[in-house]
């Protein structure tokens, strides 16, 4: 039996509902899983609800906040935030017009780039939840423009892509300030994607910073020795997931197939309970 603590479902970028997405991962053998969408927590209520039908099964909630730095792309996840908080829900509100804004923007880039798509397509398939480049990768691909959501990134709005649009800038310190306001834990995303990761990491700390991804994906056993590394240096929460966004969503592996031992999350949550 295994964790899976960061995950996606519609309410984001994600291809399940919430609620097929807790039916999924327990088929899949997760016991203790968190939902993570990007800049949403909308999904929380409907993914509680179907935990019900299952006794065993925990569910966290959690969110995920994109930063940037001067150096690339930073991701912060935040578990057991206070989503009742109305201050809290602005924010994430605002961050989700911030995306709309940004979609629009790669969309007019793709259009003048001679790739037409339109903006009503990436609407219908973000649905009702955070707008995000995946959708916009779907919308090209439904278009013939490319043959893979992949192709999409590589060609066109990855972030050195000619069509790729930033968004307004969040530090990754204001996120981790963001999270620990809202009483959330907060812990660093994927860190192999964050450049200069040891020069980052005490500022992130002082700031508040619980944890980090150790599991995630599949990493190798090697990197996931270095990070654990990184955590004891840094007193630092391992934790980790799949970041799983449903079938036909490029990703590295499937729901559960980062193997995140369950204690990984019985960790998280008893953080949870001794800072309560
Ligand atoms: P956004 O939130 O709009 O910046 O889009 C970021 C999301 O796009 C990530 O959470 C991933 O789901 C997805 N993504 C990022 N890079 C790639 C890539 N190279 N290939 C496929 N999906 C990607
Ligand atoms: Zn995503
Ligand atoms: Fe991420
Ligand atoms: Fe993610």
């Amino acid at each position: 039996m295994t964790s899976d603590l960061h995950l996606h479902s519609t309410v984001s970028d994600g291809i399940l509902k919430p609620a097929d997405l807790v039916a999924q991962a327990y088929e899949a053998g997760i016991r203790i899983l968190a939902l993570t969408d990007h800049d949403s927590t909308d999904g929380i209520n409907e993914a509680t609800e179907k935990t019900q039908e299952y006794p065993d099964l925990i569910l966290i909630p959690g969110v995920e906040l994109s930063t940037d730095t001067n150096d690339g792309e930073i991701h912060i996840l935040g578990y057991f935030l206070d989503i009742k908080n109305k201050d809290l829900q602005a924010k994430l509100e605002e961050f989700r017009s911030d995306r709309l804004g940004r979609a629009q923007s790669i969309v007019e880039k793709l259009n003048q780039l001679g790739f037409s798509i339109e903006w009503d397509l990436v609407k219908e398939i973000a649905g009702d939840g955070s707008v995000g480049r995946p959708h916009i990768a779907e919308a090209l691909l439904q278009n013939g423009h490319v043959e893979s959501i992949k192709e999409a990134f590589d060609k066109f709005i990855g972030r050195n892509g000619p069509a790729y649009s930033e968004r307004r800038k969040m530090e990754p310190s204001e996120a981790v300030n963001l999270i620990t306001t809202y009483s959330g834990i907060p812990i660093l995303a994927h860190p192999r994607e964050v450049n200069n990761l040891e020069n980052l990491l005490p500022d992130l700390v002082d700031n508040g910073l619980k944890g980090m991804e150790v599991y995630y994906g599949l990493y190798s056993e090697e990197e996931r020795l270095g990070y654990l590394n990184l955590c004891n240096k840094f007193d630092l929460l391992p934790t980790g997931g799949s970041d799983y966004h449903g079938p036909g969503r490029a990703a590295e592996c499937d729901l559960g197939g980062s193997n995140t031992a369950e204690h990984i999350g019985s960790d998280l949550i008893q953080m949870h309970h001794d800072s309560t």
